[in-house]
């Protein structure tokens, strides 16, 4: 039988969206008449594409989500996932600056889920450090070799630096599933694809 995280926890900047909010947006945001998320400046903003399926998937089979962000720009973070339609898919957000650690230890209390049982999806290396001391599985989500370099919506690399006890992946082909680490014990990294 497979296994699913009780916790999926979602960083917010280049996981969700390819940018800053703080930095290379223009916050307040609004809904334009054709649809699109726009900041002060009229500038178009988008979440990665594939991130309404992966919520959506991920609220198919049961497992909650919440978000971990460090931005200082809580207002416009909380904007834009309300702009974009995912507020329905976060049992919390934990968003303001300071170590994660600290998100982490908030939503644990908040939910009574162990942190064994989260799994954390984050594209900055010192934050999986962080968290990953408290024993949460983590994927690290590359935008670029350099992390960050380019807000460019087709280049992030999506893998996975660490071997969880599960893997959630999907395909045009397959629904996302999971199979125990048991399974696949031989490999110490692989890659998750959502
Ligand atoms: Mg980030």
């Amino acid at each position: 039988m497979a296994r699913l995280p009780k916790l999926a926890v979602f960083d917010l900047d280049y996981t969700l969206w390819p940018f800053w909010v703080d930095t290379h947006v223009d916050p307040p945001f609004y809904k334009s008449s054709d649809g699109t998320v726009r900041d002060r400046r009229g500038q178009n903003v988008r979440l990665y594409p594939e991130v309404p399926e992966v919520l959506e998937r991920l609220h198919g089979l049961g497992v909650p989500v919440a978000a971990a962000s460090r931005t200082s720009e809580i207002e416009g973070a909380n904007q834009l996932l309300e702009l974009f339609d995912l507020v329905r898919y976060f049992v919390h957000r934990e968003i303001y600056p300071g170590s994660k650690v600290t998100h982490f230890e908030r939503l644990q209390q908040k939910t009574g889920v162990p942190f064994s049982q989260m799994i954390f999806f984050d594209d900055e290396r010192r934050n999986i450090v962080d968290v990953s001391k408290l024993g949460t599985e983590w994927c690290y989500l590359h935008s670029r070799p350099k992390r960050n370099e380019s807000a460019s919506l087709n280049s992030r690399i999506r893998d996975v630096c660490k071997s969880p006890d599960w893997a959630l992946r999907s395909s045009p082909m397959n629904e996302p599933h999971l199979r125990p680490k048991t399974e696949r014990k031989s490999r110490k990294h692989f890659q998750v694809h959502l």
